[in-house]
C-alpha cells in the first residue's frame, strides 16, 4: 500500500507574457497545462480527504503514486485559469487563501515585494534605495550596517538571483517589521500602484469565487489571517490568526473538524501545532521540498515539492 504521497505547491499560474507583469515569477496557463497531463500519466490524484483519512487510525489505503495538487495565496489566477482545468478533469485542488487579503483588499507585503521586483528593471539601484532609506528610520530602530545585513543574507535561494534574495530577505524578515512594513509600502506606490485596494480586487479571489470552488468540490484551507511569519509570532498573535482564519473558512461552511492549515512561508513552531492540535486541524503543509512517508511525517508537517521539481 503507498505511503509516499508527492504534495505539490503552486503560486502564479497566468499568462504571464501577455501579463502587465511578465517579469513575475509563475507557471504559464500552458506549462500548467501540460504539468497536468505529466501528472495525470504519471501519478493518480488525491483529494485532501483521502489524505485526512489515511492518516486517520485507520489508514485508509491511497491510490499508487497519489499525488495532491496545492495553490497558497488565493490569487485570482487560481479561479480564472486553474480551476476550469482541474474541474475539466476531475482533479481536486487544496487552495489557501489568507484571510485578510480576501476580506480587507490589502495586498500581502510578499506580494508588494513581488511586484516591485516585476516592475523595476535595475534591482542593484533598488538595493541601493533601500539602503539609503534605512537612514531615516536608524534612530528609531536599532539597524545594523549594509555589511552586516549582507553577511546576514550570506545564503543563495534556489531559484533567485543575488540582488533579489537581498531585496526579498531584507523585505521580508530582516529588517524590523515596521521598518519594511513602511519601505515596501513607499516602493510599491512609487514602481507599482498607488492604489492598493484596486490590485488586491485584481490579485486574489472574491469570497464568492472561493465559495463556488468549494461547491465545485475543491479543498479551502487557512494560509492565516495576514500571511504573517507564524513562528515569529507569541502563542497569543498565533492564537488570534489561527482564529481569525478560522472564521474565515467557517463564512465559507467550512467547520473545524475538517480544516487543514497551510503555513505561510512554511513557518511554524512547536506553540503554533499546540495551537492547531487543540482546533483539530486535520493537515498541515510546509515548504520543506521532498516526498510525504505518511508512516513518518506528522500530518501537521508535511512536506511539499514546488511545481518546478515536476516536468512541465
Ligand atoms: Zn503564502
Amino acid at each position: 500500500m503507498s505511503r509516499k504521497v508527492t504534495i505539490v505547491m503552486y503560486h502564479y499560474v497566468r499568462d504571464l507574457e501577455h501579463s502587465r507583469f511578465p517579469a513575475i515569477k509563475g507557471l504559464s496557463v500552458e506549462r500548467f497545462c501540460r504539468q497536468l497531463d505529466y501528472i495525470q500519466a504519471h501519478y493518480t490524484p488525491i483529494a485532501a480527504e483521502n489524505l485526512i483519512r489515511a492518516l486517520s487510525p485507520a489508514k485508509e489505503g491511497l491510490p499508487t503514486n497519489p499525488i495532491l495538487l496545492t495553490f497558497d495565496d488565493g490569487y485570482s489566477d487560481h479561479f480564472a485559469n486553474v480551476f476550469p482545468l482541474l474541474d475539466a478533469r476531475g482533479i481536486q485542488g487544496c487552495f489557501f487563501p489568507p484571510a485578510q487579503s480576501v476580506l480587507e483588499h490589502k495586498v500581502l507585503d510578499v506580494n508588494k515585494i513581488q511586484f516591485i521586483l516585476a516592475a523595476v528593471s535595475d534591482l542593484g539601484s533598488l538595493v541601493d534605495q533601500v539602503f539609503s532609506s534605512l537612514s531615516e528610520f536608524c534612530t528609531e530602530y536599532p539597524l545594523k550596517t549594509k555589511e552586516a545585513y549582507f553577511l546576514a543574507i550570506a545564503e543563495q535561494h534556489r531559484y533567485d538571483s543575488r540582488n533579489v534574495t537581498v531585496l526579498k530577505r531584507l523585505l521580508q524578515r530582516e529588517l524590523p517589521e515596521p521598518v519594511r512594513a513602511e519601505i515596501v509600502r513607499r516602493l510599491f506606490a512609487e514602481h507599482v500602484t498607488a492604489d492598493e485596494s484596486s490590485f488586491a480586487r485584481e490579485l486574489y479571489m472574491s469570497v464568492d469565487q472561493i465559495a463556488c470552488l468549494r461547491r465545485h468540490g475543491m479543498h479551502i484551507g487557512s494560509h492565516a489571517n495576514t500571511h504573517a511569519w507564524l513562528d515569529h509570532l507569541s502563542p497569543d498573535a498565533q492564537v488570534i490568526e489561527v482564529d481569525q482564519s478560522l472564521e474565515f473558512l467557517k463564512t465559507l461552511g467550512i467547520g473545524r473538524d475538517e480544516w487543514t492549515m497551510c503555513y505561510p512561508y512554511g513557518g511554524f513552531n512547536n506553540s503554533l501545532l499546540q495551537v492547531l492540535r487543540g482546533r483539530q486541524c486535520q493537515l498541515g503543509f510546509t515548504v520543506e521540498a521532498r516526498i510525504a512517508d505518511l508512516d513518518v511525517d506528522d500530518p501537521l508537517t508535511l512536506p511539499r515539492v514546488d511545481t518546478n521539481d515536476l516536468p512541465s
